[in-house]
């Protein structure tokens, strides 16, 4: 188990009371580097851009689950628990980092898996969770079917003695958002080291919300300024301003509740920046837009965006710097995707392996734009 610590969360830091009393494991490498993105930043007319790279957040797989695992794990521990239950889409990046984590503290991870449109990332975040020991459940219709597989695998699970610490989609909870509150510090512990100026701007995709929220919260309460822009790839149900605010207060009420000296921010409405229009109408379903960011980051700068998350917050990010004007502004991207490469881990795994709900992945074809874009 990995309890050394490698780095102090800058949430911790902060407020040392915290630390004793919030249950919490060392997971990820931080802080995350930054990286000033100039040949990007003036093809698109941006005069200071910078990236948060967030996708080596972790040794074997980055991205932004890892800060929301540290605590959820961390908790999942604490309660003794021996085995995590998770929800999300076929080709879920959190599914995925939970597996990954669960299975390094020697937990096990049960993951419930919703269709979504096919994608290569999706077959190989498949083979993954499954070479890490995940046991994977299909579900085939929509949101509605959640419930009863739920019901019916924690009743079976209780009924042979197991009792799972369930983890929310997108790890989204009032626990694990506290990651991303201590990226707010994280982000102004480097500015103070002068490694970027303070952001006008920070992009970002929006979809279980956690990870804008938690930061938004975290910034605030470090006494920054900046604005977060929050590009929805979900659909809307899922992700708005009522449930922002909740998952706010909630969050708040929580950290307050482990250590009263934590500020008591307040969030307005007119606070919370959602960009609608870059979504495409279906979550991982990839756009024209999204795939031309993708393009032009790789091109310009060597980073490997995505078409589910990433793609569309840089394709709002650019739409955004021609129609507004960023020539004199400093714009953060705040990139939430894994860059740990592992091919190698899954080369040598038949598909057949997987449970049998899951071979159309491998044997349908990959939406258009992914076909084009992967060859
Ligand atoms: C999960 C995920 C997000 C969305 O984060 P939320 O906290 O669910 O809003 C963004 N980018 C990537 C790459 C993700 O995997």
């Amino acid at each position: 188990m990995n309890t050394q610590e490698k780095t102090v969360m800058a949430i911790f830091e902060e407020f040392p009371a915290l630390k004793k009393k919030i249950p919490y494991v060392s997971l990820g490498e931080f802080p995350t580097p930054i990286k000033r993105l100039d040949r990007l930043g003036k093809e698109i007319g941006i005069g200071r851009l910078y990236l948060k790279h967030d996708g080596v957040s972790g040794p074997i797989y980055g991205g932004n689950k890892v800060r929301k695992l540290e605590f959820l794990l961390g908790d999942a521990l604490h309660k003794r628990a021996k085995e995590v239950l998770t929800f999300g889409c076929a080709g879920s990046n959190h599914a995925l980092a939970t597996a990954i984590y669960a299975r390094e503290l020697g937990l096990r991870c049960i993951s419930i898996l919703l269709a979504q449109p096919n994608a290569q990332y999706v077959r190989d975040n498949l083979l993954l969770s499954h070479a890490y020991g995940a046991e994977i459940h299909h579900c085939r219709n929509r949101m509605a079917a959640y419930v009863p597989t739920f019901v019916k695998l924690f009743i079976r699970r209780l009924s042979q003695g197991k009792f799972p610490y369930v983890i929310p989609p997108g790890g989204s909870s009032p626990v694990g958002v506290v990651g991303y509150v201590s990226a707010g510090f994280e982000l102004k512990h480097q500015i103070a080291e002068g490694l970027m100026p303070e952001p006008d701007k920070i992009f970002l995709p929006l979809g279980t919300m956690g990870t804008a929220m938690g930061l938004m919260l975290g910034l605030r309460a470090a006494g920054l300024k900046s604005r977060v822009v929050c590009v929805r790839v979900v659909d809307r149900k899922l992700a708005n301003r009522g449930k922002f605010i909740d998952l706010f207060r909630k969050t708040v009420v929580f950290i307050r509740s482990v250590d009263p000296s934590f500020p008591q921010v307040e969030i307005a409405e007119d606070e919370i920046d959602i960009r609608h229009d870059f979504f495409g109408g279906q979550y991982a379903r990839f756009t024209e837009q999204g795939m031309a960011a993708v393009d032009l980051v790789a091109r310009y700068e060597g980073i490997r965006l995505e078409g589910t998350y990433t793609g569309k917050a840089m394709a709002a990010l650019i739409d955004q710097a021609r129609t507004d004007g960023f020539r004199d502004k400093v714009i953060l991207f705040w990139n939430t995707y894994n860059a740990r490469d592992f091919s190698s881990a899954i080369k040598g795994i038949d598909y057949h392996q997987l449970p049998h709900r899951f071979h159309r992945y491998f044997e349908q074809e990959l939406q258009p734009l992914d076909k084009r874009h992967s060859k």
